[in-house]
This record gives structure tokens, C-alpha cells and sequence, in this order.
């Protein structure tokens, strides 16, 4: 028989939200009157707001039709790339540094394909674990100098560095990923940081990986949306983005990737070319339907939309936010992203999430899963209903006579 690929035995971080689901289980079979609520997944549950799924709708209905119907659309509509430069890049982009993909995460694991194994790699940490799975599977991991788990470099984001990484330990020749708002701890980099970041990758040859999936959960107009809003940035960094969280479309599933033809390897080369071959080779393009409701989407109706949905999830994390606070439990996030991150000093995150689930029937998810640095944090998040939001907000009181 065949070997086992040994990189897929090397992957560790996998069992985090498996994990949850179980002991979610356990307890559900013990005690089953209880109605457990959910504030520990990064899923949507609101519906698709009607402008966008009537672009849906339409897309769909037209491909009956003879001048309707389209086939493979490879890197993605054209006029859905011109409006992402409009919308999200000043039009700073030409639609052939724009990619249409089938969502962030997918984009996340095929990038490395780029660099191939043995490239170095570094993390936030805490950070969203497709960064670190996805490196060990490619092999594109140490062990290097100062790297720890699985030959990663966890860069830590903590309250004593304001959760902004020290930018003077970016691998050299390397990739990091850097993800802002941050899943999981709600933090938004701001200007001056993100200016040190692209000055320091540049200086150390690093590719930065900039996840901008939350970038339209951010109200406060100092912060940066888009790495690229930084100068100096496309000579080092790609940025993947999606239409899940702000559109509702987690299962519709649509994102896209801003290669800049000005991103170069050592020898020269074009990243973007090389990226463009292995869309082309891999991968045949998104779904026609999810690009019809993108296009919606990104219409004045549209943007309307996911400003609405979008503030509909920021209530929900204003509830979280205010009821962890009226218990004197020190967070960040929820104001300009959908998750805050909960502080328990000296606490394990696993026995923490254990107490909550017991004591007020509420899943979380243990900040221990996102790396080494979230052990005593909790993550919520905000996507849920309001009424159930609002009923696991008031069991947290619980929590007061911990
Ligand atoms: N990036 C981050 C930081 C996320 O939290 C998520 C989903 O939770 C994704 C990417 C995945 O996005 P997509 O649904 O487009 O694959």
C-alpha cells in the first residue's frame, strides 16, 4: 500500500472545533432540556438580504436562457473585478492582479503553492488556524531559528504589545500571515502599524499573506480596510477577501485575491503570473451564480445591504461587549469586527469554556485552539440570531458569582 503523505500526519490543530462539537454533544446528552446557544462559531446564520439574492436569483435563472447561460469564467467575471478595484482599491488594481476565487480559506491553502515546502513561515498568535494547517500540509514549515510548534514562528499578539506583532521577528525570505480585523481577537491594526509591517517585509524580503475577510465590520474611518491602503505594499504583500461575512455568502461561497504584478520573487519573476497559472491549472474558477450576487452586492443597493448586515452582527457584539464588561471581564473586539476576545487571567481557556457551557448553557470557543498565546481567552462571536444573543447575554450574568 501507498504511504501516508506525512505532512498530513504532521497537522495537530485540526481537532480544535471537532473538540467543541463533542463536548457540546456530552453535555447536550447529560442535561437534554437544555437549550444550548451557540456564541463559539465564525458561521452566518442571518439570511441573504433581498438586493443580493435577487442578483443571485436572476444569475441563476438566466443560465436557462441562451443569452443567460455562461461556462467557466476562469480568474472571474471581468466586470466583477473591475468593480472590486473600484470599490475596494480606488481602482489602484487592473483586473489581472484581481483573482475570483471560491472563498478566502480555499485561497489561503492553494497560496503557498506559490512558495512551495520549506518556505518559512510565521503567524500571529493567536491566529485563525487554516495558517498554520495549511503551512504544515504544504510542508512549508521549520523547524527554523526561533520557531516552536510544528517549525512555525508564532509571532504573539497580546494586551502588552496592543495584539500587534514584533514586526523586527518577521521570517526572512519568508511568509507571514497577518490577518486584520483579527480572527480571533477582534483587533484592528491601525495605521502606523501597518506602515511598520510592510517597512520591516520589505526590509526582510517577507511576503505578508494580508486576510482582509472582516474589513467590512470596520466603522472607525481611521483604520485601514486593505493592506494595500499602505505605500510601498505591493512590492510585498497579497491579500485574500471574501463576500462570507459581509454578504452572508459563507455557503454561497466567493472571495478574491489581490496578486500585484509588482510582487516579485528573488529572481525576478512574477508572483502574479505564477498565480494566474495555478488558478488556470488547479482550480476553474468560481460559480457564475455566487459572481451574479457579488455583483449585486457591490451595486449602491448592494453596498447597502452589507452595511446593513454587517451592522446587524456589530449589535449582536455591542450585547456580548456590554454584558462581558458589566461582569468586569477585560475584552477587546466587537466594535470594528464580529468577535471579542475575553481575558480570564491565570485560567486554562478549556476549563474556562467548560464553566460557561455549564453555568449559562453558552458555546464558546477556548482562545487556546487559535495558538499558544490565547491560552486564559475565550473568543465569542457575534454571529447569531439577536433573540439568542441576547438570552445567552443575560445567562453570562451567571458568571458573577463565579
Ligand atoms: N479568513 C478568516 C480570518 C476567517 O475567519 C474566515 C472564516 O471564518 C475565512 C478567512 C474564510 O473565508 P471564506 O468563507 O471566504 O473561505
Amino acid at each position: 500500500m501507498l504511504n501516508r503523505n506525512p505532512c498530513i500526519s504532521n497537522i495537530k490543530a485540526g481537532y480544535l472545533f471537532p473538540e467543541i462539537a463533542k463536548r457540546r454533544r456530552s453535555y447536550a446528552a447529560a442535561h437534554p432540556d437544555a437549550k444550548i446557544i451557540s456564541l463559539g462559531v465564525g458561521n452566518t446564520t442571518e439570511p441573504i438580504l433581498p438586493h443580493i439574492d435577487k442578483g443571485l436569483v436572476d444569475g441563476a435563472r438566466g443560465l436557462a436562457t441562451v443569452e443567460g447561460y455562461v461556462g467557466y469564467s476562469d480568474e472571474g467575471f471581468e466586470e466583477l473585478r473591475k468593480r472590486i478595484a473600484e470599490v475596494f482599491y480606488k481602482g489602484n488594481f487592473g483586473i489581472d492582479e484581481i483573482f475570483i476565487s471560491d472563498g478566502a480559506k480555499c485561497d489561503i491553502g492553494r497560496l503557498q503553492l506559490l512558495f512551495g515546502a520549506g518556505t518559512k513561515v510565521a503567524v500571529q498568535d493567536p491566529s485563525y488556524p487554516v495558517y498554520v494547517d495549511g503551512s504544515v500540509l504544504i510542508g512549508a514549515t521549520g523547524p527554523w531559528e526561533g520557531s516552536g510548534y510544528q517549525g512555525i514562528t508564532y509571532l504573539p499578539c497580546t494586551a502588552e504589545n496592543d495584539y500587534f506583532p514584533d514586526v523586527e521577528k518577521l521570517p526572512e525570505n519568508g511568509i507571514f500571515y497577518f490577518c486584520s480585523p483579527n480572527n480571533p481577537t477582534g483587533a484592528v491594526a491601525n495605521r502606523e502599524q501597518l506602515t511598520s509591517l510592510v517597512a520591516a517585509a520589505r526590509k526582510k524580503g517577507t511576503v505578508i499573506i494580508f486576510d482582509a475577510a472582516y474589513s467590512e465590520y470596520i466603522r472607525d474611518p481611521a483604520l485601514p480596510k486593505s493592506i494595500f491602503e499602505i505605500d510601498g505594499s505591493q512590492t510585498c504583500a497579497i491579500e485574500v477577501n471574501s463576500f462570507s461575512k459581509p454578504a452572508g455568502f459563507t455557503g454561497v461561497r466567493l472571495g478574491w485575491t489581490v496578486v500585484p504584478k509588482e510582487l516579485k520573487y528573488a529572481g525576478g519573476e512574477s508572483v502574479n503570473a505564477d498565480w494566474n497559472r495555478i488558478c488556470g491549472t488547479i482550480f476553474n474558477g468560481a460559480s457564475n451564480i455566487a459572481q451574479w450576487g457579488a455583483l449585486a452586492a457591490l451595486d449602491s443597493e448592494g453596498l447597502k445591504e452589507i452595511r446593513q448586515l454587517s451592522d446587524f452582527y456589530l449589535g449582536n457584539a455591542k450585547l456580548i461587549r456590554s454584558a462581558l464588561q458589566n461582569l468586569d471581564i477585560s475584552c477587546i473586539g466587537g466594535d470594528n469586527s464580529p468577535y471579542i476576545w475575553a481575558q480570564f487571567p491565570g485560567r486554562d481557556s478549556w476549563d474556562v469554556f467548560a464553566e460557561i457551557l455549564e453555568k449559562c448553557q453558552v458555546v464558546t470557543t477556548p482562545g487556546e485552539g487559535f495558538g499558544p498565546a490565547g491560552q486564559s481567552f475565550i473568543r465569542f462571536s457575534a454571529f447569531g440570531h439577536r433573540a439568542d444573543v441576547e438570552e445567552a447575554c443575560k445567562r453570562l450574568g451567571r458568571l458573577r458569582f463565579v
